[in-house]
């Protein structure tokens, strides 16, 4: 993660392909930097790894979140802020994650929940101001479920008013009895 921060410049870079592009650097606002440092608190909260795809230059968007600095950085645009990220309005108060429930006839139940208030309006946010402002697309995964099989899906769905998540170890959900 910091050697892409570090190793990417802005200025004229060669694809695989060869083709010359152009890298533009561009800051981020602490608004924007503030949704990044706590989406990722959210992400290791609930033990989820995401992939991102920058829709612009199909490549992945790597982000590094740091005590002095966030930023991101994919194959045609470097986004940084420097320095500590303002107090965000949207701290989380996070509720237990639930887990598998493991039955004596060996049958896996998913835990069930639901995401806080907080975090619904943080998912909202990201998506709106993040991911649709960026032009990323991204794919979340279960930690758990992933590390124990690899082919093991996880469906995380966001919209206005409902949040979906469910894998094999849990549902979790926020508004309107998701199922
Ligand atoms: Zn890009
Ligand atoms: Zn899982």
């Amino acid at each position: 993660m910091a050697e892409i921060l570090t190793s990417t410049t802005p200025g004229d870079v060669t694809t695989p392909e060869g083709v010359r592009s152009c890298v533009l650097a561009s800051p981020l606002t602490s608004a924007e930097a503030s949704l990044l440092r706590t989406y990722a608190h959210f992400l290791a909260h609930h033990h989820l790894n995401v992939v991102r795809v920058c829709q612009l230059c199909q490549t992945d968007v790597d982000i590094a979140v740091r005590p002095e600095m966030i930023g991101s950085a994919c194959a045609c645009r470097l986004r940084t802020f420097q320095g500590p990220t303002p107090g965000s309005d949207l701290a989380l108060s996070p509720l237990p994650v639930p887990s598998a429930i493991l039955g004596l006839d060996g049958e896996v139940t998913p835990g069930r929940g639901v995401f806080s208030m907080a975090e619904a309006a943080l998912l909202n946010a990201y998506k709106r101001r993040i991911l649709r402002t960026f032009n990323w697309k991204e794919k979340a995964f279960c930690d758990d479920c992933f590390s124990a099989n690899r082919k093991e899906g996880t469906s995380f769905a966001v919209t206005d008013d409902q949040i979906g998540l469910r894998c094999r170890c849990r549902e979790q959900t926020f508004g309107g009895g998701a199922r």
